[in-house]
C-alpha cells in the first residue's frame, strides 16, 4: 500500500462523515483489512473501524480476546434484534485516553459479508455486542462524544479541549483569502456624437 495507515483522532471532520458501502471485493480491500488488522493489534484496540483511518466505507475489523486467532472481520455490516441493555466502559482510539460508560443492547445479531464478498450473521451477547455496536456507529459518523452525558464531558473536558488543540496545530486554517475589490462601477460609455 502506497501510504501506511494511521489513526486519525476527534475532531477529524472525517470521523463524522456517514460512510459508503463497500462494493468490490478485491486485493485492495483484503490489504487495506490485513493494515488495519496490524495496526489495531499495535494500537492494542479491540476493534478498529475503516473511517478511523481516513476512509469513508461500511468496513470494520475486531478482536475481542487479543488473540491471534480471535480477528474478524466485517463488510457492510447491519445490526438486528436487540435486546436487553448493560452499562460498561469504552474507549475508542480515536479519542486516546478518555473511557466512558455507555448504554448498549446486550444481545444483538450482526448480518455481514466476509472478504471473498459471502454473507454471513452471528449473534453476540456481553462484549462482542458492544464491540459491534461502537463500531457500526463509527460507520454511522457517531463517536463516543455523542454518548456522553454532561457529566462525562464535564469530566473529559480537559482530553477533548487536548485533542481540539491538536487537531488544530496539525491542521491550521489557511490565511483568510484578501477581501474581494469591489467592482468598479461600470459607467456605460455615451455615445459621442461629433
Ligand atoms: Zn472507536
Amino acid at each position: 500500500m502506497a501510504e501506511p495507515l494511521k489513526i486519525i483522532f476527534w475532531p477529524d471532520p472525517r470521523l463524522r462523515r456517514a460512510s459508503q458501502p463497500v462494493k468490490g471485493f478485491d486485493i485492495k480491500l483484503r490489504e487495506l483489512v490485513s493494515a488495519m488488522l496490524e495496526l489495531m493489534r499495535a494500537e492494542k484496540g479491540v476493534g478498529l473501524a475503516a473511517p478511523q483511518v481516513g476512509r469513508n466505507i461500511r468496513l470494520f475489523v475486531m478482536n475481542a480476546t487479543g488473540e491471534p486467532g480471535d480477528d474478524r472481520v466485517y463488510v457492510n455490516p447491519s445490526l438486528f434484534d436487540p435486546e436487553g441493555e448493560e452499562t460498561g466502559e469504552e474507549g475508542c482510539l480515536s479519542l486516546p485516553e478518555i473511557r466512558i460508560d455507555v448504554v448498549r443492547s446486550k444481545t444483538l445479531r450482526i448480518t455481514a459479508f466476509d472478504l471473498e464478498g459471502k454473507p454471513f450473521e452471528q449473534t453476540a451477547t456481553g462484549f462482542p455486542a458492544r464491540v459491534w455496536q461502537h463500531e457500526v456507529d463509527h460507520l454511522n459518523g457517531t463517536l463516543l462524544v455523542d454518548r456522553m452525558g454532561p457529566v462525562a464531558r464535564m469530566a473529559n473536558r480537559k482530553l477533548l479541549k487536548n485533542l481540539e488543540e491538536r487537531y488544530e496545530k496539525e491542521h491550521p486554517t489557511p490565511p483568510a483569502p484578501p477581501p474581494p475589490v469591489p467592482p468598479k462601477r461600470r459607467v456605460a460609455p455615451r455615445k459621442s456624437r461629433k
